[in-house]
């Protein structure tokens, strides 16, 4: 596989159709999550022989797709989802795109899929941002939300890994996740499906994770639930995940309360916005551990009140409180059923760095020079 390629030379070659000013303006009003599209696309090839060439950013259009192509398959891909925010003090930065660079190439190994340069993620993304930096939106809690991503394109129904693949990287202005507030979710504790075992690829950020999970999702909506919440599978006791976001638990509350969070087994993602709250809970003077929870010590937690808060957190929502559990065996609420005062504390320190209203002291913010 090739990894280091040096310097890919990047061709630019704009649209002759950007969308009207007055258009665009009207959909970065209200744009929601995911459906609106800028004006450009970022598109790197890879094979075999040459490794990563023909670097292009064009205008943003559908694909041309060979019926036999592997991803559609075979499911050979990998995605990342990180953001840019419009700065306080004017300019575009992008939040923690090394680390996202880097678990891109993590998630590429698993699924035997080339490495794409770390160098050359960032690039791409400042190359789109450059071209399209009018479409990120700035009012309070929108962003630009970046989906790279890349798949298997080789034509053939041969099972191994693709010969040919392609990179693409677009960007989806995005609204505040809680048009009306932030509000608490209510998961269900899935017993029946498992998102990721030991030794699959649970670690990996790859679309068949989502695949296989949507069917419980589609349960937990049946329940009355927001949210499917993953465990272990082999016990179904140990808490892992929260649908596409990791879970973080507050014990106690106060200058003495303590955050712990499932480590990091290899069925868990490893999300950079865990990563980030882990590391803003112990500036804020919070013991922040990584461990483990069962669904019993969850609900007695709970229920004796040592258990005070929990959250989801993910690129999209950054912070999601959890007010209520429901399971086969029984259902409770946490805390008081509204957004804890810590979760909320962590989720405006990081918002406010995001946006460049606080200092920045671990360097997670990358300025597009424009
Ligand atoms: C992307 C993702 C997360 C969150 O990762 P972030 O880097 O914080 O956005 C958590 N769990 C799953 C399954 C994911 O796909």
């Amino acid at each position: 596989m090739s990894t280091e390629t040096s310097a890919l030379q990047f061709t630019v070659n704009a649209t002759d159709h950007r969308m009207p000013p007055a258009e665009r303006q009207r959909l970065l009003a209200d744009p929601g999550f995911g459906r609106v599209f800028t004006d450009h696309m970022v598109r790197i090839d890879w094979n075999r022989a040459r490794g990563w060439h023909n670097a292009e950013v064009l205008g943003y259009a559908p694909l041309q797709l060979d019926p036999a192509v592997t991803v559609l398959h075979y499911a050979q891909a990998v995605f990342e989802g990180l953001k840019a925010f419009r700065q306080e003090a004017g300019g575009i930065a992008v939040f923690r795109p090394d680390a996202h660079a880097a678990r891109f190439r993590r998630s590429a190994r698993r699924l035997a899929l080339p490495e794409l340069p770390e160098s050359v993620f960032i690039e791409a993304i400042d190359r789109l941002m450059t071209i399209d930096g009018e479409w990120v939106p700035s009012a309070p809690e929108q962003s630009m939300y970046l989906r790279p991503f890349m798949f298997g394109s080789e034509v053939g129904l041969g099972v191994r890994p693709s010969s040919e693949v392609t990179f693409l990287l677009i960007g989806s202005p995005s609204g505040s996740y809680f048009p009306g507030g932030v509000k608490p979710v209510t998961v269900w504790l899935s017993e029946d499906f498992s998102r990721a075992a030991p030794g699959g690829t649970g670690a990996a950020k790859t679309g068949g994770n989502y695949a296989g999970g949507l069917l419980a999702q589609a349960q937990a909506a049946e329940q009355g639930c927001d949210q499917v919440v993953w465990l272990d599978s082999q016990e179904h006791r140990w808490v892992e995940e929260m649908g596409g976001m990791n879970l973080c638990f507050v014990f106690g509350s106060g200058r003495k309360a303590r955050l712990m969070t499932p480590a990091l087994t290899g069925t868990l993602l490893p999300g950079v916005t865990r990563d980030s709250l882990l590391t803003l809970a112990r500036d804020l003077g919070y013991e922040a551990e990584e461990g483990k929870i069962s669904t019993e010590e969850w609900r007695t937690g709970c229920a004796d009140g040592s258990l005070t808060e929990v959250f989801a957190c993910g690129t999209a929502a950054v912070i999601t409180p959890v007010g209520a559990v429901k399971s086969a065996h029984g259902s409770w609420t946490v805390g008081d059923g509204k957004p804890g005062d810590i979760s909320m504390r962590l989720r405006q320190s990081l918002v406010e760095i995001q946006r460049g209203l606080a200092p920045d002291p671990h360097g997670w913010l990358h300025r597009v020079a424009l």
